[in-house]
């Protein structure tokens, strides 16, 4: 008998897309500037930053967008959430009220979505943004 496991089994428990860009960026197979990343939670800067600070929150396991999400995922985004002021203030970002941060996660084609794996945008710094 053969002892060797199914090849999803050794990522995150099968909650990994082979195709998916964002978990290849999880797994390290493609590079990005790691903000942040925790057991359940990986931060790193958007390529094509709109903000003078902008950085994509994303869970590690393949969620594909806000519009999946269930009572199961209340304590993941609501760590994210946390996350998101602390990290913004930590990346650049103005104090609060004269500053700021924007989030963000497109969903779906009409929401803009165009990598299918949930994500949050922080962006923020002074204005003008190339975008938004
Ligand atoms: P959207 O799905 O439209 O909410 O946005 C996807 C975001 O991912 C865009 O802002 C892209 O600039 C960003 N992005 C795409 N590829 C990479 C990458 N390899 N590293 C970091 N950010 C990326
Ligand atoms: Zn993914």
């Amino acid at each position: 008998m053969s002892l060797s496991l199914p090849p999803q089994a050794h990522d995150h428990l099968g909650h990994t897309d082979p195709n998916c860009l964002f978990c290849k960026i999880v797994a390290g197979k493609i590079p990005s500037k790691v903000v942040y990343q925790d057991d359940e939670i990986f931060i790193f800067h958007d390529i094509h930053p709109w903000a003078p600070v902008h950085f994509l929150m994303i869970p590690k396991v393949h969620i594909p967008s806000l519009a999946h999400v269930n009572e199961s995922h209340v304590g993941l985004l609501g760590r994210m959430m946390v996350l998101a002021s602390k990290l913004a203030l930590q990346e650049g970002c103005n104090p609060y009220p004269e500053g700021g941060f924007r989030l963000l996660s497109n969903t779906g084609a009409e929401g803009g979505q165009e990598v299918h794996h949930l994500h949050i945008h922080v962006m923020g710094g002074p204005r003008p943004w190339l975008k938004g």
